[in-house]
């Protein structure tokens, strides 16, 4: 056995028109916290399943249980909005932007890729889901809570920009020196199920 693992995780896009508004709040704010390493416009994405190391020999079969997974959720309609600090704006070790509608959705369909991966060797999740875009991680914790305060006015137009999601991407994650490079290997639709929604 080879063994080769490849770095995987399953994560709804976001539209064009979503990824200019926030690659201009990031430009414009990104200095304010030196610590921060903002992530790149082309990489922002809502996070549904972290896989991590997984064999690429079973590759076929991991993927399969995500499309059958994925025919039995139908589309939804999303937006994003509001902007955080995890575990807390003022000791902030990843800044988020959230979801403003459909993160029910998003949830449910986290959960069940959730426990449908797990019979195809894939660990649980041991927090509860929370739909978000990360746009920043900070090296040490600092307080980011004026920063967030300014955001939040700079992002207030995503309330207008809601988007359908019919499809999730399933992406390879090659980590690097300068940041991690995200490879779509495939976009898997949403309800194609028996339901003939989607
Ligand atoms: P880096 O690790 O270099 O900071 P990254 O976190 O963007 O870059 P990955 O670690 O490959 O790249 O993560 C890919 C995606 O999966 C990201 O959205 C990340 O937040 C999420 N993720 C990574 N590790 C976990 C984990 N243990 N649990 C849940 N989500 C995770
Ligand atoms: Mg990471």
């Amino acid at each position: 056995m080879s063994g080769d693992r490849l770095r995987l995780f399953l994560a709804v896009d976001i539209p064009e028109e979503t990824r200019r508004l926030l690659a201009a709040a990031l430009e414009r704010y990104g200095g304010e916290i030196p610590e921060a390493r903002w992530v790149k416009a082309e990489n922002l994405h809502i996070t549904l399943k972290f896989i991590g190391g997984y064999e690429e020999e079973k590759l076929e079969r991991l993927s399969n249980e995500i499309r059958k997974t994925a025919a039995l959720s139908a589309p939804f309609r999303a937006a994003l909005g509001g902007c955080g600090g995890f575990p807390s704006p003022r000791k902030a070790r990843v800044l988020w932007v959230g979801m403003r509608g459909g993160q029910e959705e998003a949830a449910g369909l986290a959960g069940k890729l959730d426990a449908r991966l797990e019979k195809v060797g894939v660990k649980r999740e041991d927090r509860p889901f929370k739909g978000h875009l990360t746009v920043a991680r900070l090296r040490r914790p600092a307080d980011c809570s004026s920063l967030l305060g300014m955001m939040e006015g700079e992002l207030e137009p995503l309330a207008e920009m809601p988007f359908e999601v019919r499809e999730i991407t399933f992406y390879r994650s090659i980590l690097g020196p300068g940041g991690p490079t995200y490879v779509p290997l495939e976009k898997i639709a949403l309800g194609e199920g028996e339901d003939g929604k989607g």
